[in-house]
């Protein structure tokens, strides 16, 4: 069942959006070599929790999974979603992809960003192999999001997104998708990076989605890793995801997790 928002709750998951989006932040200032991703999870659990706000994913679990340990996904190089923070030691070119979702008062927003792990004085263009992929996968979202009109179907951003993505070369993933989003973690209808478009729910007012590209450097196929979490590619190239949750107005997309 697809829930509509009022205006006041969108207001109250820009709210959690924003404070997503800080928290995102401090997470990439963090992602430096040295640091283990257990350490950039905890700038992200402590920015969250002194804004007042909830880590949604801590102990998430659907079904009989084991519970999620920490308070984001991080998921390095070949991981593309999912990851467990953990011990692994950031060293420079590593590409790490942060998801995560802060609630308050039932209110959900969900985002995820990417970032380059380099020394102080580097710059993204140091690292051109990562750097396109990040950009691209950034821009799909945008192409995307350019059909999130009211009376447009769900699959008219799917469409675009991949035509996107694979334009210029990679891949998109099947297994995983967008969501709504907004007073639970996952809600319906799903959003799919890839397919014919026309197809799927209209959009209406009121609709608050996360749309999120999960794009493979080479192949599309993947698989699960050994800590039953972590999605990676099956051919061992580079991963990335870029999220934001947005409000479907009759004036087009808000997205509801920045500044
Ligand atoms: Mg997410």
């Amino acid at each position: 069942m697809i829930t509509l928002k009022s205006e006041r709750e969108i207001k109250k998951i820009k709210e959690a959006g924003h404070v997503l989006y800080g928290a995102l932040m401090a997470a990439g200032e963090a992602c430096i070599p040295g640091k283990t991703t257990k350490e950039v999870d905890k700038v992200i659990e402590d920015y969250i929790v002194s804004h007042g706000y909830n880590p949604s994913e801590k102990n998430y679990s659907e079904g009989d999974e084991i519970p999620f340990p920490a308070s984001s996904c991080i998921s390095v190089n070949d991981a593309i979603i999912h990851g467990i923070p953990n011990e692994y030691v950031l060293k420079k070119g590593d590409l790490v992809k942060i998801d995560v979702v802060v609630d308050k008062d039932g209110y959900y927003a969900d985002a995820a960003r990417a970032f380059i792990v380099k020394d102080e004085d580097e710059i993204d263009e140091d690292y051109p192999e990562q750097k396109r992929l990040v950009e691209v996968t950034k821009q799909s979202f945008f192409e995307g999001i350019k059909y999130a009109k009211v009376g447009n179907r769900i699959s008219d951003i799917s469409h675009a997104i991949q035509e996107y993505v694979e334009k210029n070369g990679y891949s998109v993933l099947r297994e995983f998708q967008g969501h709504g989003v907004g007073i639970a973690m996952h809600e319906d209808p799903g959003i799919p990076n890839f397919g014919k478009p026309g197809k799927g729910p209209r959009l209406q007012e009121g609709m608050v989605l996360a749309i999120e590209p999960m794009v493979c450097q080479g192949r599309k196929e993947i698989m699960e890793s050994d800590d039953g979490w972590s999605i990676i590619t099956e051919d061992g190239s580079l991963g990335c995801h870029y999220e934001n949750t947005i409000a479907i107005t009759k004036n087009g997309p808000i997205i509801l997790t920045n500044e």
